[in-house]
């Protein structure tokens, strides 16, 4: 049997969600990771340090209540309004990065950004004060599969406008999407999620409809998901992991909610994707060191065993559908206690 130890990766990308959901995924996400940036499209939206500040004391005090020292890296949503007074409160209450949401693009995202004009005094603010702008892009008003390479002049002029400002560019989904953040300037970074790695439209679309698959970026074709995946195992400093897990329960997949709860299976399948690419030594920077470096943190200090052994995702966990649900996974991780 093959085994990895590797240091214990961050998950730059994460909704943990509110109410009596967050203690199990925030459980759930402290099994393999030392920390977790958490997403701030709960409702009401996190546009305050104040919002933010309750918001992470009841997440601190999950991840506490588990035991195993994961930290939560706090952010904030940009809206429309907010003020560049709210940016400098959130970056003094420990932001790490304030959410570009366009308008109506995703979950809890009508009220988000229209144009980047609208924020401009707020990117300045994050600029002056180091906090990294991660922006989910899509552009909504396009076809639902060209919404990404729709945003990317967007995105452009952002990155040029503001010469100081670090950007992620949220769960690529697209060849067109990893050009560009190659193109851009190191300060532009990207996370790539585990499920647009090994999954294509196929998978949802293929055969009987899969919503368990669906989720925002929508997973895309072949040639994007080795784009990807080439980016993810070269090792380059620009790109790194974020899980994007975003549990739904199941009364709300049913009705179509955008989402996939893959923070459980993330770990095993790209320990999968990255053996297949014959990349197994390059799965440590991509998960442990890359985004850790962007983000101006130092490595984690636990270590994450991975291990070969073939174990079926169950159909069900936390009262959620788990990505991948009822497929074969070739790798199991644990955290070194
Ligand atoms: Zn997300």
């Amino acid at each position: 049997m093959r085994e990895l130890l590797i240091t214990l990766p961050d998950d730059f990308h994460v909704h943990l969600r509110q109410g009596p959901a967050l203690a199990a995924y925030s459980r759930r996400s402290a099994e393999h990771f030392g920390r977790v940036l958490v997403m701030p499209n709960v409702v009401p939206p996190l546009s305050s340090a104040r919002a933010m500040d309750d918001y992470r004391r009841s997440a601190e005090a999950h991840l506490a209540a588990s035991g195993s020292g994961t930290r939560m890296l706090p952010t904030f949503k940009l809206v429309p309004g907010m003020g560049a007074e709210a940016v400098r409160a959130c970056a003094l209450a420990g932001a790490v990065a304030g959410k570009y949401y366009p308008a109506g693009s995703t979950t809890n995202a009508a009220d988000g950004v229209p144009d980047p004009d609208s924020v401009q005094g707020e990117l300045a603010a994050m600029e002056a004060a180091g906090v990294v702008l991660s922006v989910h892009a899509e552009d909504p008003g396009a076809p639902v599969l060209e919404r990404e390479e729709a945003f990317l002049p967007v995105l452009d002029r952002i990155v040029n406008s503001y010469p100081g400002l670090k950007v992620v560019m949220e769960h690529l989904s697209t060849a067109a999407a990893v050009d560009a953040v190659r193109s851009w300037p190191a300060r532009v970074g990207a996370t790539i999620t585990a499920h647009h790695l090994a999954f294509t439209l196929d998978d949802i679309l293929g055969e009987r409809l899969q919503p368990g698959f669906f989720c925002k970026p929508v997973l895309k074709a072949e040639r994007d998901r080795t784009a990807l995946v080439e980016a993810a195992i070269s090792g380059s400093p620009k790109f790194f992991f974020g899980s994007d897990s975003a549990p739904h329960p199941p009364e709300a997949k049913r009705s179509g909610a955008a989402g996939c709860y893959s923070s459980p299976v993330a770990m095993p399948l790209l320990a999968g994707l990255f053996d297949q690419a014959g990349a197994l030594g390059a799965l440590e920077a991509f998960c442990a060191v890359n985004g850790a470096r962007f983000y101006g943190l130092a490595a984690n200090s636990g270590k994450l065993r991975l291990w070969e052994e073939a174990w079926t995702v169950p159909a069900e966990l936390d009262g959620v559908e788990p990505l991948a649900a009822g497929r074969v996974l070739a790798w199991r991780a644990g955290r070194v206690p």
